[in-house]
């Protein structure tokens, strides 16, 4: 099998997402005309380097590696780590023209991503993504940052990559739950945007999800095209890149709500608030009934959560939702801005929108 190249066009700013297997082995290659001296700097997590870090120091050959592993987890993603980040990359004497590596999840993405926005004003790097969810998403469209006590990625800068090497190989060490989190984002590319990808899923996702690389490798590089031409044409989310959030605005009131612990994880919050956005926009009469059966029955199929009972614990009432939802960062001058659907794969920015329609799905769904 062979990889695929995605090119993200941005101007001076472009670059290509390969997609394959064997491309951590061939690190050294692919990375190697960016260089001007055959050095570089990785930031990883203590995870990935256990299970990851010797395959890509033999992948990047005589090219020399130093590297320095976080803590895995969320709670890295904060100032503490950050400083500590960049202040090790500036004793490593990282310069100007010189490549940051981030290699993990999309916690060391987004960390890696903002430390090199910043150093010395600004250097390149590149996207390793070893989760599903940081291989179709983060690693890609230049958003980068960090957490506040105020609130996630409150933090941070757009600041593209130079290349991101997506290797499906590593997917085979990533638990099935993350796996499956990750799937969330993949099944949101086809409801928002590609009613044939969501066909394909629906015959193909569970042959993906049990290990064929060929299918895995063919979701990948769909979700990426469909989040570069988004980005290449709203780099900085000023229209349509708010499309990449379907789904997004209920998943940051739950996990408001669940304390962004591991009672459920982003991805999984994805594929419920997807569930509830094609509900919402059934019941305001744009979509049939039969689109958010078809998104239920599908989430359900593989195996993962999709209704707010299947979220371990308490949560709060409708009302408390709701102000969570008015929190969230993606709220203009108080107006509730969702992402609705007027069928599978067609969606579109609605601001506006009735709070009361929107309590009363919150209701229905917590009954
Ligand atoms: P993560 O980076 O925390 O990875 C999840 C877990 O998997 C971690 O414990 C990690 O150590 C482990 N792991 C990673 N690769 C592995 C592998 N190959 N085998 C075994 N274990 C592995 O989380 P994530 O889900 O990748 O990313 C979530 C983060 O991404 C959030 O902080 C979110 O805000 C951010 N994000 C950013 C963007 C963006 O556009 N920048 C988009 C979506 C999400
Ligand atoms: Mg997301």
């Amino acid at each position: 099998m062979t990889f695929d190249s995605v090119r993200v066009d941005l101007g001076a700013r472009a670059y290509d997402v390969r997609i394959g297997p064997g491309l951590i082995a061939r690190a050294g290659q692919e990375i190697a005309p960016l260089l001007k001296r055959r050095r570089v700097a990785v930031l990883t997590d203590e995870t990935v380097s256990g299970l990851h870090l010797e395959s890509l120091r033999a992948g990047l050959g005589d090219i020399e590696m130093t590297s320095l592993a976080l803590p895995a987890g969320e709670s890295t993603k904060g100032w503490p780590q950050f400083s500590r980040a960049v202040d090790w990359l500036l004793a490593e004497k990282v310069e100007r023209r010189d490549i940051v590596i981030a290699f993990g999840g999309g916690v060391i993405g987004d960390l890696a991503g903002f430390a090199a926005a910043v150093l010395r004003r600004g250097v390149r790097f590149v996207q390793i993504p070893t989760t599903l969810l940081s291989q179709v998403d983060s690693s890609v469209g230049g958003k980068t940052g960090i957490n506040s006590v105020h609130g996630k990625n409150l933090i941070g800068a757009f600041h593209q990559p130079a290349l991101v090497l997506a290797d499906i190989d590593v997917l085979d060490t990533l638990p099935a739950r993350d796996f499956l989190a990750g799937y969330g984002e993949v099944v949101k590319y086809g409801l928002l945007g590609d009613a044939a990808f969501f066909d394909w899923l629906e015959q193909n996702a569970p042959a993906m999800a049990a290990g064929d690389a060929g299918a895995r490798q063919y979701a990948v590089r769909r979700s990426v095209e469909m989040k570069a031409r988004i980005v290449e044409r709203d780099e900085t989310e000023e229209g349509d890149r708010a499309l990449l959030n379907l789904g997004h605005t209920f998943c940051h009131a739950l996990e408001s709500a669940t304390g962004y612990s591991d009672r459920l994880l982003h991805g999984e919050g994805v594929a419920i608030g997807c569930a509830l956005a094609f509900e919402l926009s059934q019941r305001l009469g744009l979509c049939s009934q039969e689109a958010p059966s078809r998104v239920r029955a599908h989430l359900k199929a593989m195996g993962m959560k999709c209704d707010l009972a299947d979220i371990p614990g308490d949560l709060p009432g409708a009302e408390g939702l709701l102000a969570l939802m008015a929190q969230d960062k993606k709220v203009i001058d108080g107006k509730l801005r969702f992402i609705l659907a007027r069928g599978i794969g067609e969606s579109f920015v609605a601001t506006d929108i009735d709070t009361g329609i929107v309590r009363r799905l919150l209701e229905d769904a917590l009954a």
